[in-house]
């Protein structure tokens, strides 16, 4: 592949890189090609040690593992278990942040309830009593309660009771409702294992069962909960991509996933001695900024700069201006130990799940949360005084961008702060002025154009009047091409998008935070729905999901609940099922008929628009919505074919 980024800051990091030899992620993923053709169709099998097994996908032999399991059971078996993974990313992320809430409960670790309102709301939700309680009594009885979720044996998940009644009817029906989090999780690997289930329909079910306990228990679970920890998030600005480097100050970048430790390291690097350390070493002051989905969720609370989604970790160190990379766990290259050792950037793990060969760890542990940090923060100093100037390369590529949506800050937005509805959100969409809202979330992946599908995707659907939100690595690609500013529904958006962006000042496109954020997504649906004129279910709606540059299995999870909540999830590159094509169809088809989601998989994200769109036009149909009020037909690639 020849072009590798339409990101500039990208290509020129990647230009200083190849002049430097330096190794990056396109060089090791180049190396990799051919990949194993088994493992893309998922016929591989080696969970015993009978295997590794391999089915022939074009219908030669073998067409069965040595224990006689064919491609069906293989297929999904590994699908599954890559559900698996993402929701146990996801929901032990969910897990730390329990802690975090108990700790301060005890007022342990510096961790404070900084959003008091919410934490009552959630509580009430538990059936805990509030009147007459403090903070600390109702937030310790909600970490308690929260924290047998995961163990929970039997019974429903709390949060499913947020969805709409038909729709916990048919998660019934289907035997799907979730129970604990870990419970289901744990299901899926001994299911999994060698010699138990084989039915693939049976095995998939699960599948999406467990995804449930992520989407609406683990994930909701992180969310709802950093929200009472560390205050929802309000609409702020700020800015994006590498040039939020600074060349004259400490720069710190945090990276990973939990703000648990990057709130942490934020209110260290405003530490009035530390400031003065870094001063005396000639620094204008400590800088942070973030990669990943640790830097979406200290962007959406206290609008701290992104430096880059996924693709961009290496390249950050690459500028030569990261005195220290703070890392706790998912989407970490591993690579970021060598490359490191060419800087003088410092590296530190701090996870008890995670730790580096080489790499120095400074375990975090809630309790002491801000000594520790500040401890970190000043080992970055330490490095700033190792800084070669000479080695200093940033490019001069920042964004301006509008973060902090949550599905209450947008009812309050379009409501009005007095009387917060989703009445005029619904009635546009009723009245035709907006097709439908589609969330665009995941990761990059080097075997797309880094941002390419991201952004293009996003272009087709606000041109035909599609409301885009967007969470992880996707939001971020979308703010470093400007599209998360209120400016952009004048550059980009078709015309009832752009009346109502200019009406409530809103982007045209929504940041609504991390991957575990992908849970206000839901939340906002059962807004949309609860407020009426859009049919009584989610599979109602004139909505749909996409992951177009996913990698992770936690995308995978993801698209499972979304699918699950009946929503249709586009993903740009296909899950490893094509050596099946009974599970291939079960995703992209059967499946619809159960939850009235289903997956699609399109490359080409033109095409993938025009196919989200025929979705959301039926979806209007069936409700026997207005056409669209601007743009009945579709607009694509430049060319208005209804004006
Ligand atoms: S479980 Fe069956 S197909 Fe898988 S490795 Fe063992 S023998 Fe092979
Ligand atoms: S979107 Fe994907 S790559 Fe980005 S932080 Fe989330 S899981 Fe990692």
């Amino acid at each position: 592949m020849n072009q590798k980024s339409v990101d500039p800051a990208t290509l020129e990091m990647l230009q200083i890189a190849q002049n430097g030899k330096l190794e990056t992620i396109w060089d090791r993923w180049d190396a990799q090609q051919p990949q194993c053709g088994f493992g893309q169709l998922g016929v591989c099998c080696k969970i015993c040690n009978m295997g590794p097994c391999r089915i022939d996908p074009f219908g030669g032999e073998p067409r069965r593992g040595a224990c006689g399991a064919d491609a069906d059971t293989i297929v999904a078996r590994n699908l599954v278990r890559m559900v698996a993974g993402g929701a146990a990313a996801h929901s032990d992320h969910g897990r730390d942040v329990v802690h975090a809430l108990l700790l301060a409960a005890e007022d342990k670790g510096g961790y404070v309830i900084k959003d008091p309102i919410k934490l009552r709301r959630v509580a009430a939700e538990f059936g805990i009593a509030l009147d007459g309680h403090s903070d600390t009594e109702i937030a310790k009885a909600l970490a308690e309660r929260a924290l047998e979720m995961f163990g929970q044996q039997e019974g429903e998940l709390r949060f499913l009771s947020r969805a709409p009644a038909k729709r916990q009817e048919l998660w019934r029906k289907h035997e799907i409702s979730p129970r604990g989090i870990d419970r289901e999780i744990v299901e899926i690997m001994h299911r999994t294992t060698m010699g138990v289930d084989t039915d693939y329909r049976h095995i998939l079910m699960q599948g999406l069962r467990a995804s449930l306990a992520d989407g609406w228990g683990g994930s909701m679970l992180a969310t709802d909960l950093q929200d009472v920890l560390f205050h929802s998030p309000q609409p702020l600005r700020a800015a994006v991509n590498l040039g939020v480097l600074k060349k004259d100050a400490i720069n710190i970048v945090v990276h990973g996933h939990e703000p648990v430790l990057s709130e942490m390291i934020v209110a260290a690097s405003r530490d009035p001695e530390l400031l003065r350390m870094a001063e005396a070493h000639g620094a204008k002051g400590i800088n942070i900024a973030g990669i990943c989905c640790t830097a979406n969720e200290i962007l959406m609370r206290h609008g701290i700069p992104v430096a880059g989604n996924f693709l961009q970790q290496e390249l950050a160190v690459i500028t030569g201006a990261v005195d220290l990379m703070v890392v706790d766990v998912q989407c970490i290259m591993p690579a970021l130990s060598s490359l490191t050792g060419c800087f003088h950037t410092k590296l530190v793990t701090t996870s008890t799940k995670n730790k580096m060969p080489g790499v120095e760890h400074i375990q975090f542990e809630e309790a002491r949360a801000l000594e520790l940090a500040k401890e970190i923060v000043a080992r970055a100093v330490e490095s700033y005084t190792r800084r070669d100037p000479r080695k200093v390369n940033i490019p001069d590529s920042r964004s301006g961008l509008i973060a902090g949506f949550t599905s209450d800050s947008v009812f309050r937005f379009l409501g009005g702060r007095y009387r917060g509805t989703y009445r005029p959100l619904n009635d546009a969409v009723i009245d035709g002025r907006l097709r439908g809202a589609v969330g665009i979330v995941g990761c990059n992946n080097p075997n797309i154009v880094h941002d390419w599908a991201h952004i293009a995707l996003t272009r087709e659907l606000l041109k035909n009047d599609v409301l885009v939100v967007s969470t992880g690595c996707a939001a971020i690609a979308d703010a470093k091409c400007g599209l998360l500013r209120p400016e952009a529904a004048f550059e980009s958006a078709g015309p009832g998008l752009r009346e109502i962006c200019e009406a409530v000042g809103i982007p045209p496109v929504l940041h609504l935070g991390s991957c575990v954020d992908n849970s206000r997504i839901l939340t906002t649906l059962v807004e949309i729905v609860g407020e009426g004129g859009l049919g009584e279910d989610f599979s109602q709606l004139p909505v749909a999901g996409s992951a177009p540059e996913w990698m992770s299995e936690k995308a995978i999870a993801i698209g499972f609940y979304f699918v699950a909540s009946g929503v249709l999830t586009h993903f740009g590159t296909p899950h490893p099922v094509l050596g099946s094509p009974a599970v291939h169809k079960f995703l992209t088809d059967d499946v619809e008929e159960l939850t009235g989601g289903k997956f699609f998989f399109e490359l080409d994200p033109v095409k993938a628009a025009a196919q989200i769109i025929d979705h959301l036009d039926k979806k209007r149909a069936e409700l026997k919505l207005a056409p669209p009020m601007y743009t009945a037909k579709k607009t694509f690639q430049g060319v208005t074919e209804g004006a």
